[in-house]
């Protein structure tokens, strides 16, 4: 029991779809939320690292990585929580054309197919609004509240972090690439996805109030290269650090073959066309799939080859827009086993029949085959993947992030 009247409980708060295609960012909305529910509360009554869920990144009508965020606090009221969350959706939202907030508040977050269903495919609404209705949450606004709920209903068995730096109506300071290309160096593999070869990667392109995102696996070598680089800035350090399903691969937990979802084609490569504008079109396993920007694809007819992507509409039908590809190249040479007797190379004489050419012997042997195979793999070039995508640098590192107890310090201002 809490000290008054009313019991406490562990509930969930999350936000989405606050921002415009060029301006504002949902992370930014959680971090003023936590500012204000600090304001009047302890620390302690923050249960875990604020969570930045990336969902079905095919979906058409996201604004840039379709994320949502979410947080678990103790509090009496779970009805205060949603006006304190309303009234900093109103003063730190961008509000645009397609911005439709939602929030929604939740004692529950064990409804797991539904993180799953907003990953892989395109909930309506009304499914989020029953199953909010179902589990007793409340909600606020609109469409915002379907990545909301998935992003309070979020498995993360694997997962990574990311500091996000803020700035304060400021001008975006220069990052040094040389200075960002060091730090990575020094805590590679525990961070990721810094650099694109010499390109910076930590900044987002648009006039959003980010200066700077690092993500890792280990929350203290994201931190150390996030206060750096604010150090290095002369900037303030405001940040946030989270916890996320970033470089994961969890776009792939599921897979379907209806439109906007992932899908995976295996199968032999029967056809690969290009386009004008350089695109690839190829047939794998009786499905179209295209690839942008792979080179080399010309060897694959024959191969077998597997393909992750999303589908999209396309010219015809819903092809897979391809983001990974692997290939087992295949070079099958088949020769005719030496003379067992003298060691000389022996003749087909047809129906399976060998002889040897120089003395003589035949036989049905078995004929050899040698078979030569190569593991291809394209991946896009590091600013090209997924938020999602699941990086070949994590390989290995999978639930590092869970060794870790909540860093004492997870917040700045
Ligand atoms: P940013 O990355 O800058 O935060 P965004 O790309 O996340 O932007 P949003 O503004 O969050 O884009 O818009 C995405 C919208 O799509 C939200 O309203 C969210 O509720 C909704 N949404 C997310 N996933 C699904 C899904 N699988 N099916 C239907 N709607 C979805």
């Amino acid at each position: 029991m809490g000290s008054g009247d009313f019991h406490e409980a562990s509930v969930w708060i999350a936000f989405d779809d606050t921002d415009d295609y060029e301006q504002g960012c949902t992370t930014f909305v959680m971090y003023n939320f936590i500012k204000e529910f600090l304001k009047t509360r302890s620390e302690d009554r923050i249960l875990g690292l604020p969570r930045l869920i990336r969902l079905n990144p095919y979906i058409p009508f996201k604004t840039r990585g379709n994320a949502a965020v979410a947080l678990k606090v103790k509090v009496e009221d779970p009805r205060e929580l949603l006006e304190l969350g309303v009234t900093v959706v109103d003063e730190f939202s961008a509000r645009g054309a397609k911005t439709s907030p939602g929030i929604v508040v939740s004692t529950t977050s064990s409804e797991r197919w539904f993180y799953y269903s907003a990953l892989s495919d395109v909930v309506p609404k009304e499914l989020a609004e029953r199953l909010i209705t179902k589990i007793g949450a409340i909600r606020w606004g609109g469409r915002g509240v379907i990545g909301s709920l998935a992003a309070i209903m979020a498995e993360l068995e694997d997962s990574t972090f990311e500091l996000l730096s803020y700035r304060d109506g400021e001008e975006r300071p220069i990052i040094d690439s040389d200075i960002l290309a060091r730090l990575s160096e020094l805590t590679e593999p525990f961070t990721f996805a810094n650099m694109d070869g010499k390109r910076p990667l930590i900044e987002p392109s648009t006039d959003d109030p980010v200066l700077f995102g690092v993500r890792g696996d280990s929350a203290y070598h994201v931190m150390y290269v996030g206060n750096t680089l604010l150090f290095l800035l002369g900037a303030k350090p405001r940040w946030l650090l989270y916890e996320t399903n970033q470089g994961t691969g969890a776009n792939f937990s599921i897979v379907g073959k209806r439109m906007y979802q992932p899908s995976i084609a295996s199968g032999r490569v029967t056809s690969i066309n290009r386009s004008g504008e350089g695109h690839v079109f190829m047939h794998v396993g009786g499905d179209e799939v295209v690839v942008y920007r792979h080179t080399g694809m010309a060897g694959l007819i024959g191969q077998y080859a597997i393909v992750a992507g999303g589908r999209r509409p396309g010219l015809i039908g819903n092809p897979i827009y391809a983001e990974t590809l692997f290939s087992i190249d295949e070079t099958v040479k088949i020769r005719n086993p030496r003379c067992p007797r003298c060691g000389a190379a022996m003749k087909s004489m047809g129906k399976g029949e060998l002889r040897c050419d120089r003395c003589g012997f035949k036989s049905y042997l078995p004929r050899i085959v040698e078979g030569q195979y190569g593991f291809r793999e394209g991946v896009p070039k590091m600013g090209e993947r997924r938020h999602l995508a699941k990086l070949p640098e994590r390989v290995g590192l999978e639930g590092l992030s869970k060794i870790f107890v909540m860093p004492r310090r997870w917040i700045s201002w």
